[in-house]
Protein backbone atom coordinates (compact mmCIF):
# COMPACT_ATOMS: atom_id res chain seq x y z
CA UNK A 1 0.00 0.00 0.00
CA UNK A 2 1.72 3.38 -1.39
CA UNK A 3 0.37 6.72 -0.14
CA UNK A 4 -2.93 8.01 -1.58
CA UNK A 5 -2.39 11.52 -2.22
CA UNK A 6 -4.63 13.60 -4.36
CA UNK A 7 -5.71 10.88 -6.36
CA UNK A 8 -2.50 8.95 -6.75
CA UNK A 9 -0.83 6.15 -5.15
CA UNK A 10 2.80 7.71 -4.44
CA UNK A 11 5.83 6.44 -2.43
CA UNK A 12 6.42 8.38 1.25
CA UNK A 13 9.27 11.42 0.90
CA UNK A 14 11.56 8.81 2.02
CA UNK A 15 10.72 5.85 0.48
CA UNK A 16 10.05 3.98 3.46
CA UNK A 17 8.10 1.21 4.01
CA UNK A 18 6.74 -1.51 6.96
CA UNK A 19 5.70 -4.69 6.77
CA UNK A 20 2.22 -6.30 7.50
CA UNK A 21 1.96 -9.63 9.01
CA UNK A 22 -0.94 -12.04 8.79
CA UNK A 23 -1.70 -12.52 13.00
CA UNK A 24 -2.93 -16.01 12.14
CA UNK A 25 0.12 -17.01 10.65
CA UNK A 26 2.84 -13.95 11.40
CA UNK A 27 3.74 -14.20 7.14
CA UNK A 28 4.12 -11.03 5.49
CA UNK A 29 1.80 -10.21 3.65
CA UNK A 30 2.27 -6.81 1.88
CA UNK A 31 4.32 -3.69 2.99
CA UNK A 32 2.93 0.10 3.49
CA UNK A 33 4.87 3.05 3.02
CA UNK A 34 6.13 4.98 6.69
CA UNK A 35 4.48 8.06 5.52
CA UNK A 36 6.13 10.98 7.63
CA UNK A 37 4.93 14.78 8.51
CA UNK A 38 5.81 15.78 5.43
CA UNK A 39 3.88 13.25 3.62
CA UNK A 40 0.40 14.50 5.88
CA UNK A 41 1.46 18.33 4.94
CA UNK A 42 1.21 17.01 1.12
CA UNK A 43 -2.08 15.37 1.75
CA UNK A 44 -3.89 18.31 4.23
CA UNK A 45 -2.69 20.69 0.95
CA UNK A 46 -4.34 17.94 -1.54
CA UNK A 47 -7.39 17.97 0.85
CA UNK A 48 -7.46 21.70 1.18
CA UNK A 49 -7.30 22.67 -2.52
CA UNK A 50 -9.89 19.95 -2.99
CA UNK A 51 -12.36 21.60 -0.35
CA UNK A 52 -12.62 24.03 -2.50
CA UNK A 53 -14.99 22.75 -5.35
CA UNK A 54 -16.27 19.58 -3.15
CA UNK A 55 -17.94 21.64 -0.75
CA UNK A 56 -19.87 23.53 -3.39
CA UNK A 57 -20.85 20.12 -5.05
CA UNK A 58 -24.92 19.46 -4.19
CA UNK A 59 -25.43 16.76 -1.13
CA UNK A 60 -27.42 14.79 -3.74
CA UNK A 61 -24.15 14.30 -6.22
CA UNK A 62 -21.96 13.74 -3.55
CA UNK A 63 -24.65 11.26 -2.36
CA UNK A 64 -24.12 9.60 -5.48
CA UNK A 65 -20.84 8.74 -5.51
CA UNK A 66 -20.96 7.18 -2.14
CA UNK A 67 -23.68 4.85 -3.48
CA UNK A 68 -21.69 4.19 -6.09
CA UNK A 69 -18.94 2.90 -3.75
CA UNK A 70 -21.26 1.14 -2.15
CA UNK A 71 -22.12 -0.81 -4.71
CA UNK A 72 -18.77 -1.27 -5.68
CA UNK A 73 -17.74 -2.72 -1.85
CA UNK A 74 -20.76 -5.26 -2.71
CA UNK A 75 -19.15 -6.40 -6.17
CA UNK A 76 -15.73 -7.37 -4.35
CA UNK A 77 -17.56 -8.63 -1.21
CA UNK A 78 -15.22 -11.87 -1.49
CA UNK A 79 -11.72 -9.90 -2.11
CA UNK A 80 -12.32 -7.65 0.28
CA UNK A 81 -13.31 -10.34 3.18
CA UNK A 82 -10.23 -12.07 2.25
CA UNK A 83 -8.12 -8.99 2.54
CA UNK A 84 -9.89 -8.12 5.85
CA UNK A 85 -8.92 -12.00 7.04
CA UNK A 86 -5.48 -11.54 6.24
CA UNK A 87 -4.49 -8.18 7.46
CA UNK A 88 -6.58 -8.66 10.37
CA UNK A 89 -7.73 -11.71 11.49
CA UNK A 90 -11.27 -12.46 12.05
CA UNK A 91 -13.14 -15.05 10.62
CA UNK A 92 -13.89 -14.74 6.61
CA UNK A 93 -18.20 -14.36 7.68
CA UNK A 94 -17.11 -11.71 10.32
CA UNK A 95 -15.28 -9.76 7.28
CA UNK A 96 -17.88 -10.00 4.73
CA UNK A 97 -20.45 -8.71 7.29
CA UNK A 98 -18.07 -5.68 7.83
CA UNK A 99 -18.02 -5.38 3.80
CA UNK A 100 -21.92 -5.26 4.16
CA UNK A 101 -22.09 -3.16 6.89
CA UNK A 102 -19.90 -0.32 5.11
CA UNK A 103 -21.81 -0.75 1.77
CA UNK A 104 -24.98 0.20 4.53
CA UNK A 105 -23.53 3.18 6.42
CA UNK A 106 -22.43 4.73 2.81
CA UNK A 107 -25.78 4.63 1.53
CA UNK A 108 -27.65 5.24 4.76
CA UNK A 109 -25.32 8.51 4.85
CA UNK A 110 -25.43 9.15 1.39
CA UNK A 111 -29.50 9.55 1.37
CA UNK A 112 -29.59 10.97 4.70
CA UNK A 113 -27.03 14.30 4.34
CA UNK A 114 -29.49 15.17 1.67
CA UNK A 115 -31.94 15.83 3.88
CA UNK A 116 -29.52 18.69 5.80
CA UNK A 117 -31.47 21.67 6.81
CA UNK A 118 -30.88 24.60 9.04
CA UNK A 119 -33.47 26.45 10.90
CA UNK A 120 -35.02 29.59 10.21
CA UNK A 121 -36.61 31.57 12.82
CA UNK A 122 -37.86 35.15 14.09
CA UNK A 123 -36.11 36.85 16.82
CA UNK A 124 -39.07 37.62 19.68
CA UNK A 125 -38.36 41.55 20.37
CA UNK A 126 -36.48 42.95 17.35
CA UNK A 127 -38.92 41.62 14.01
CA UNK A 128 -35.98 39.84 12.44
CA UNK A 129 -35.56 36.85 11.31
CA UNK A 130 -32.87 34.49 11.97
CA UNK A 131 -30.63 32.02 9.89
CA UNK A 132 -28.52 29.27 10.67
CA UNK A 133 -26.94 27.70 8.07
CA UNK A 134 -25.07 24.60 8.17
CA UNK A 135 -21.52 24.68 6.44
CA UNK A 136 -18.75 21.87 6.08
CA UNK A 137 -15.48 22.19 8.45
CA UNK A 138 -12.90 21.51 6.33
CA UNK A 139 -10.44 19.40 6.08
CA UNK A 140 -11.06 16.71 8.02
CA UNK A 141 -8.27 14.13 9.60
CA UNK A 142 -9.38 10.31 10.51
CA UNK A 143 -7.38 8.48 12.94
CA UNK A 144 -8.32 4.58 12.14
CA UNK A 145 -8.16 1.48 14.67
CA UNK A 146 -7.27 -1.69 13.81
CA UNK A 147 -10.70 -3.77 14.90
CA UNK A 148 -12.61 -2.99 11.53
CA UNK A 149 -10.20 -1.66 9.32
CA UNK A 150 -13.21 -1.12 6.28
CA UNK A 151 -15.67 -0.95 9.01
CA UNK A 152 -14.53 2.39 10.64
CA UNK A 153 -13.14 3.61 7.62
CA UNK A 154 -16.71 3.87 6.21
CA UNK A 155 -18.76 5.26 9.43
CA UNK A 156 -16.31 7.38 9.85
CA UNK A 157 -15.27 8.51 6.43
CA UNK A 158 -18.84 9.08 5.03
CA UNK A 159 -20.49 11.79 7.47
CA UNK A 160 -18.23 14.45 6.84
CA UNK A 161 -17.65 13.64 2.70
CA UNK A 162 -21.74 13.99 2.78
CA UNK A 163 -21.42 17.46 4.57
CA UNK A 164 -19.09 18.52 1.81
CA UNK A 165 -15.56 18.16 4.02
CA UNK A 166 -12.26 16.43 2.95
CA UNK A 167 -10.52 13.91 4.51
CA UNK A 168 -6.84 12.78 5.17
CA UNK A 169 -7.08 9.63 6.90
CA UNK A 170 -4.47 7.40 8.62
CA UNK A 171 -4.87 3.89 9.08
CA UNK A 172 -3.46 1.67 12.05
CA UNK A 173 -0.62 0.48 11.26
CA UNK A 174 -1.08 -3.16 11.38
CA UNK A 175 -4.10 -2.85 8.99
CA UNK A 176 -3.16 -0.28 6.43
CA UNK A 177 -3.85 -2.43 3.32
CA UNK A 178 -7.13 -2.48 3.44
CA UNK A 179 -7.63 1.55 3.42
CA UNK A 180 -5.70 0.99 -0.32
CA UNK A 181 -8.76 -0.94 -1.60
CA UNK A 182 -10.83 1.35 -0.20
CA UNK A 183 -9.10 4.14 -1.92
CA UNK A 184 -9.64 2.06 -5.12
CA UNK A 185 -12.97 1.69 -4.73
CA UNK A 186 -13.51 5.79 -4.17
CA UNK A 187 -11.73 6.26 -7.25
CA UNK A 188 -13.52 4.30 -9.29
CA UNK A 189 -16.93 5.44 -7.57
CA UNK A 190 -15.59 9.13 -9.63
CA UNK A 191 -14.52 10.37 -6.36
CA UNK A 192 -12.65 13.90 -7.41
CA UNK A 193 -9.02 13.63 -7.02
CA UNK A 194 -7.68 15.07 -3.04
CA UNK A 195 -11.05 14.42 -1.94
CA UNK A 196 -9.50 11.59 0.28
CA UNK A 197 -5.89 10.91 0.64
CA UNK A 198 -4.38 8.33 3.03
CA UNK A 199 -1.32 8.66 4.88
CA UNK A 200 0.28 5.36 6.56
CA UNK A 201 2.55 5.02 9.26
CA UNK A 202 3.30 5.86 12.62
CA UNK A 203 0.84 7.45 14.96
CA UNK A 204 3.87 9.01 16.63
CA UNK A 205 4.62 11.30 13.22
CA UNK A 206 2.31 10.78 11.28
CA UNK A 207 -0.77 10.50 13.78
CA UNK A 208 0.47 13.95 15.53
CA UNK A 209 1.10 16.12 12.43
CA UNK A 210 -2.71 14.91 11.65
CA UNK A 211 -3.38 16.65 15.20
CA UNK A 212 -1.40 19.61 14.75
CA UNK A 213 -1.53 20.54 11.19
CA UNK A 214 -3.29 23.52 11.23
CA UNK A 215 -5.26 23.18 7.95
CA UNK A 216 -7.02 19.91 9.26
CA UNK A 217 -9.95 21.44 11.10
CA UNK A 218 -11.45 18.19 12.67
CA UNK A 219 -10.56 15.22 14.45
CA UNK A 220 -12.29 11.76 14.21
CA UNK A 221 -10.03 9.34 16.29
CA UNK A 222 -10.90 5.93 16.73
CA UNK A 223 -8.94 4.21 19.88
CA UNK A 224 -7.47 4.16 22.74
CA UNK A 225 -8.76 6.38 25.71
CA UNK A 226 -5.13 7.98 26.99
CA UNK A 227 -4.69 8.67 23.34
CA UNK A 228 -8.32 9.82 22.92
CA UNK A 229 -7.45 12.09 26.03
CA UNK A 230 -4.05 13.18 24.44
CA UNK A 231 -5.75 13.71 20.96
CA UNK A 232 -8.20 15.91 22.62
CA UNK A 233 -5.30 18.02 24.52
CA UNK A 234 -3.80 18.82 21.70
CA UNK A 235 -6.54 19.62 19.71
CA UNK A 236 -8.09 22.12 21.87
CA UNK A 237 -4.93 24.11 21.46
CA UNK A 238 -5.76 24.45 18.06
CA UNK A 239 -9.34 24.79 19.07
CA UNK A 240 -10.17 21.84 16.59
CA UNK A 241 -13.35 20.02 16.98
CA UNK A 242 -13.08 16.14 18.06
CA UNK A 243 -15.24 12.98 17.75
CA UNK A 244 -13.83 10.25 19.96
CA UNK A 245 -14.98 7.38 20.20
CA UNK A 246 -12.71 4.95 22.57
CA UNK A 247 -12.32 2.30 24.93
CA UNK A 248 -15.48 0.45 25.84
CA UNK A 249 -16.28 -1.51 29.30
CA UNK A 250 -19.96 -2.56 28.53
CA UNK A 251 -22.03 -4.86 31.02
CA UNK A 252 -24.57 -6.89 30.77
CA UNK A 253 -27.27 -7.97 33.18
CA UNK A 254 -28.72 -11.65 33.03
CA UNK A 255 -31.79 -11.18 34.79
CA UNK A 256 -33.66 -14.12 37.27
CA UNK A 257 -36.66 -14.45 34.55
CA UNK A 258 -34.64 -13.94 31.24
CA UNK A 259 -34.34 -17.39 28.48
CA UNK A 260 -31.29 -18.53 29.68
CA UNK A 261 -30.38 -20.69 26.22
CA UNK A 262 -31.06 -16.57 24.06
CA UNK A 263 -29.25 -14.73 27.05
CA UNK A 264 -26.28 -17.32 26.43
CA UNK A 265 -25.82 -16.88 22.98
CA UNK A 266 -26.38 -13.18 23.25
CA UNK A 267 -23.02 -13.03 25.48
CA UNK A 268 -21.19 -15.40 23.94
CA UNK A 269 -21.50 -13.26 20.43
CA UNK A 270 -21.40 -10.08 21.85
CA UNK A 271 -17.87 -11.28 23.95
CA UNK A 272 -15.99 -13.27 21.40
CA UNK A 273 -16.98 -11.94 17.94
CA UNK A 274 -14.69 -10.26 16.21
CA UNK A 275 -11.92 -12.39 19.03
CA UNK A 276 -13.44 -9.90 21.51
CA UNK A 277 -12.46 -6.91 19.47
CA UNK A 278 -15.27 -4.25 19.65
CA UNK A 279 -15.73 -1.29 21.22
CA UNK A 280 -19.49 -2.51 21.86
CA UNK A 281 -18.52 -5.54 23.00
CA UNK A 282 -20.11 -7.11 26.82
CA UNK A 283 -16.98 -6.83 29.14
CA UNK A 284 -18.71 -7.72 32.27
CA UNK A 285 -21.42 -9.70 33.46
CA UNK A 286 -23.79 -9.04 36.42
CA UNK A 287 -25.92 -12.31 37.18
CA UNK A 288 -29.11 -12.90 39.26
CA UNK A 289 -28.10 -15.30 41.91
CA UNK A 290 -30.83 -17.54 41.42
CA UNK A 291 -29.44 -18.18 37.44
CA UNK A 292 -26.10 -17.47 37.93
CA UNK A 293 -24.99 -21.35 37.85
CA UNK A 294 -27.06 -22.40 35.19
CA UNK A 295 -26.68 -19.39 32.97
CA UNK A 296 -22.54 -19.92 33.43
CA UNK A 297 -23.00 -23.84 32.49
CA UNK A 298 -24.45 -22.50 29.25
CA UNK A 299 -22.14 -20.10 28.54
CA UNK A 300 -19.56 -22.18 28.76
CA UNK A 301 -20.80 -24.97 26.82
CA UNK A 302 -20.92 -22.04 23.99
CA UNK A 303 -17.12 -21.33 24.74
CA UNK A 304 -16.42 -25.02 24.33
CA UNK A 305 -17.65 -25.38 21.25
CA UNK A 306 -15.92 -21.92 19.60
CA UNK A 307 -13.40 -22.97 17.63
CA UNK A 308 -10.76 -20.74 17.46
CA UNK A 309 -8.01 -20.48 14.49
CA UNK A 310 -7.57 -19.18 11.00
CA UNK A 311 -10.10 -16.95 10.04
CA UNK A 312 -9.54 -18.43 6.25
CA UNK A 313 -10.42 -21.81 7.35
CA UNK A 314 -14.41 -22.42 7.09
CA UNK A 315 -14.89 -24.27 10.20
CA UNK A 316 -13.10 -21.38 12.30
CA UNK A 317 -15.64 -19.44 14.93
CA UNK A 318 -13.50 -16.62 16.53
CA UNK A 319 -10.54 -15.95 14.67
CA UNK A 320 -7.27 -14.32 15.65
CA UNK A 321 -6.45 -11.49 17.76
CA UNK A 322 -4.98 -8.62 15.44
CA UNK A 323 -1.44 -8.77 17.26
CA UNK A 324 0.82 -10.11 19.57
CA UNK A 325 0.76 -7.12 21.82
P1 LIG B 1 -4.18 3.46 19.89
O1 LIG B 1 -4.92 4.61 20.43
O2 LIG B 1 -2.73 3.32 20.21
O3 LIG B 1 -4.27 3.42 18.28
C1 LIG B 1 -5.39 3.83 17.55
C2 LIG B 1 -4.93 4.71 16.38
O4 LIG B 1 -4.29 5.88 16.90
C3 LIG B 1 -3.90 4.03 15.47
O5 LIG B 1 -4.10 4.46 14.13
C4 LIG B 1 -2.59 4.57 16.02
O6 LIG B 1 -1.53 4.53 15.09
C5 LIG B 1 -3.00 6.00 16.32
N1 LIG B 1 -2.14 6.69 17.27
C6 LIG B 1 -1.35 6.14 18.25
N2 LIG B 1 -0.70 7.12 18.91
C7 LIG B 1 -1.06 8.30 18.35
C8 LIG B 1 -0.71 9.66 18.59
N3 LIG B 1 0.15 10.01 19.54
N4 LIG B 1 -1.28 10.61 17.83
C9 LIG B 1 -2.16 10.29 16.86
N5 LIG B 1 -2.51 9.02 16.57
C10 LIG B 1 -1.98 8.02 17.31
O7 LIG B 1 -4.97 2.18 20.37
P2 LIG B 1 -4.49 0.66 20.35
O8 LIG B 1 -4.44 0.24 18.94
O9 LIG B 1 -3.28 0.46 21.17
O10 LIG B 1 -5.72 -0.04 21.09
C11 LIG B 1 -5.74 -0.06 22.50
C12 LIG B 1 -7.14 0.00 23.07
O11 LIG B 1 -7.90 1.03 22.44
C13 LIG B 1 -8.00 -1.23 22.86
O12 LIG B 1 -7.69 -2.23 23.76
C14 LIG B 1 -9.39 -0.66 23.07
O13 LIG B 1 -9.68 -0.48 24.42
C15 LIG B 1 -9.27 0.71 22.42
N6 LIG B 1 -9.76 0.66 21.04
C16 LIG B 1 -11.06 0.99 20.83
C17 LIG B 1 -11.58 0.88 19.57
C18 LIG B 1 -13.00 1.19 19.29
O14 LIG B 1 -13.54 0.68 18.31
N7 LIG B 1 -13.62 2.06 20.08
C19 LIG B 1 -10.78 0.38 18.45
C20 LIG B 1 -9.41 0.07 18.78
C21 LIG B 1 -8.93 0.24 20.03
P3 LIG B 1 -0.51 3.25 15.03
O15 LIG B 1 -1.34 2.08 14.67
O16 LIG B 1 0.45 3.66 13.97
O17 LIG B 1 0.10 3.15 16.39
Amino acid sequence: MKLFIDGEFVNSERGDTFEVRNPATSEVIGTAAKGTREDVRRAADSAKEAFRTWSEIEPLNRGKILMKVADLLRESEDELSVAITKEQGKTLKEAANEVRGSAHILEFYATAATHMRGTAFRLSEQGKLANVLKKPVGVTGIILPWNYPVGIMAYTSAPPLMAGCTLVVKPASTTPLTSGLMAEKFTQAGLPKGVLNIVTGPGSTVGEEILEHPDIRKISFTGETETGKHVMEVAAKRIKRVTLELGGSDPMIVAGDANLDLAADAVTWSRFTNAGQTCGATKRLYLFEDIADSFIQRLLRNVERTKVGNGLEPETRMGQVNDAQ
